[in-house]
């Protein structure tokens, strides 16, 4: 146990006294990365920064663990749990890496620079230049779609960044609090009771079950006024939600949200927000449509991703994405169409695969390899190119000799480091949280679905998501906060 111990001490000490830096190197090209999501964090995490000068620029200074954030609306989670400092992750690395915190506003590739801005509240006296890069990764994934419906903007919540999280929580709790104010009516009161969720995706869907959870465990425990009328309702435009998994999946997240009580209303397109309901067009059993206004309390838009103004710029400048909407188009080795020295990762890349974090890690961490081997790549040519000139040069057949057998294993290097193949992406599974302790996985090398509630599924999501947290210290605290929430219920207050 003490050794144990010491172990584990030693490994913080190492972790918070990382080894010596070097600086930026002006005779290496410079790697522009841009984002700290996903792809971008799992790309640092793999590079060998001496390789390159790296610079990364992020309007946000921290990972989110998303997975996590549905529980950050409710008090379960505390934000900071799920957040890592990307300084943590930056001074980790070998070679300094410089970071800048702010929001890139537009990539000119033909003069190779990007231009930033800083839209934080305090500002300096330059809040505005430019970045020049001779490789760039962007990593700044997507915004969330509206399709433009009115309202939406103006009066939902999303669930993307922390920011959001907050703002569920306080205005959950604010709804809560003004059906309680004296004399309220009750039809007002059954409004700001009633919670709406749009879009049946992983997100919405989590959300609501979180939601409900919350209700369950302790809103109305708190406060047993509001019994008869919190209600969580789903919203979804197609038959059915969540569409990715499978029916036998779909089924039992559809019967356990009818034991939770929270009503999925499918068919069911939204098409205007105003600031206390929203206006559906309904498809009847008969085909027929028809116009309904639901009130609310709480609207929470998830429906899913939209291109960012910055990446849609750079679209514009590049004939060769001309035909994509949804985002960059790029090649097998994730090399953004019409450029050769720029590269794209996660949500604002458009691939095969499903826009998730598994997807965005995996190309993330495939990006460092293939990046690593381009360095190591150039340094053998080079060393090739000396070796050569000594080859000439050599003066007796013994020292001839020896410089053609170091030629050869170089070459015979070269080979192997170039035999890098395009991203292949390999799922391990989609695992979604339902609500009242079960989950849907969907597990791929189980070669089956698991939908299952108890404490078996309980426990087996928790420690999944547990084990995939960036770090022990998130590891940590997400533990705590779930024993924390147990022990004491969830925080009520605004
Ligand atoms: P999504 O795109 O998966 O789902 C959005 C849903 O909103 C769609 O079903 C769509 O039909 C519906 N919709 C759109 N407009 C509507 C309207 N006007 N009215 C009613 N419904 C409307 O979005 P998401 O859930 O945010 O997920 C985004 C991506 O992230 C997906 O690739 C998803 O797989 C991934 N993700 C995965 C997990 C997980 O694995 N646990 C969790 C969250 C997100």
């Amino acid at each position: 146990a003490l050794g144990l111990t010491g172990a584990l001490a030693y490994s913080i000490y190492e972790l918070r006294h990382p080894e010596e830096q070097y600086e930026p190197d002006p005779t290496k090209k410079t790697l522009v990365i841009l984002g700290t999501g996903w792809g971008s964090v799992s790309l640092l995490k793999k590079l060998d920064t001496e390789n390159y000068n790296v610079v990364v620029i992020s309007p946000r200074n921290y990972f989110l663990f998303t997975p996590l954030l549905p529980s950050c609306t409710t008090g379960l989670i505390e934000h900071r749990s799920i957040m890592e400092p990307i300084r943590n992750v930056l001074r980790q690395k070998k070679a300094t890496v410089k970071f800048f915190e702010a929001e890139a506003t537009k990539i000119d590739h033909e003069k190779r620079v990007v231009y930033i801005s800083d839209d934080s509240e305090i500002k300096g006296d330059i809040s505005h230049t430019q970045v020049p890069f001779d490789m760039l990764v962007i990593g700044v994934g997507a915004e969330n779609a509206t399709f433009g419906i009115e309202g939406v903007r103006q009066h939902s919540c999303f669930l993307k960044e922390v920011t959001d999280a907050q703002n569920i929580r306080k205005r959950i709790m604010d709804c809560v609090e003004t059906a309680m104010f004296k004399d309220q009516t009750p039809d007002e009161v059954k409004r700001l009771l009633h919670m709406v969720v749009v879009g049946g995706g992983p997100t919405g869907v989590e959300f609501a079950g979180e939601l409900q959870d919350f209700f369950n465990d302790d809103l109305k425990k708190w406060i047993p006024e509001i019994q008869d009328n919190f209600h969580v309702t789903l919203v979804e435009a197609l038959p059915n939600v969540l569409p990715m998994f499978s029916k036998q999946l779909i089924d039992y997240t559809e019967s356990t949200f009818k034991e939770e009580e929270i009503t999925i209303r499918t068919k069911t397109m939204v098409k205007k927000v105003t600031d206390k309901y929203i206006e559906a067009e309904v498809t009847n059993p008969d085909g027929s449509k028809s116009l309904e206004t639901i009130p609310y309390g709480l609207l929470v838009w998830a429906t899913g991703n939209a291109v960012r103004p910055v990446v849609r710029d750079l679209m514009s400048q590049l004939p060769a994405q001309k035909d994509s909407r949804r985002g960059l188009a790029v090649n097998e080795y994730l090399v953004v169409n019409g450029t050769e020295n720029i590269w794209a990762v996660g949500d604002c890349a458009i691939t095969n695969y499903a826009p998730t974090a598994q997807v965005a890690g995996q190309e993330g961490a495939f990006l460092a390899r293939l990046l690593n081997t381009m360095a190591k790549t150039d340094a053998i040519e080079k060393e090739l190119q000396t070796l050569s000139s000594e080859q000439s040069k050599a003066k007796t057949d013994e020292e001839r000799n020896r410089v053609f057998d170091e030629i050869r294993e170089r070459q015979r290097q070269l080979r192997r480091t170039k035999q890098i193949g395009p991203f292949q992406y390999s799922h391990q599974g989609s695992l979604a949280y339902i609500g009242k302790e079960r989950a849907v996985a969907d597990i791929s090398w189980l070669s089956g679905n698991i939908a299952s509630g108890g404490t078996l599924t309980y426990l087996f999501w928790r420690s999944a998501y547990l084990s995939m947290c960036f770090s022990s210290r998130n590891r940590v605290l997400v533990a705590m906060d779930w024993i924390k929430a147990r022990l004491f219920g969830r925080d009520v207050s605004r």
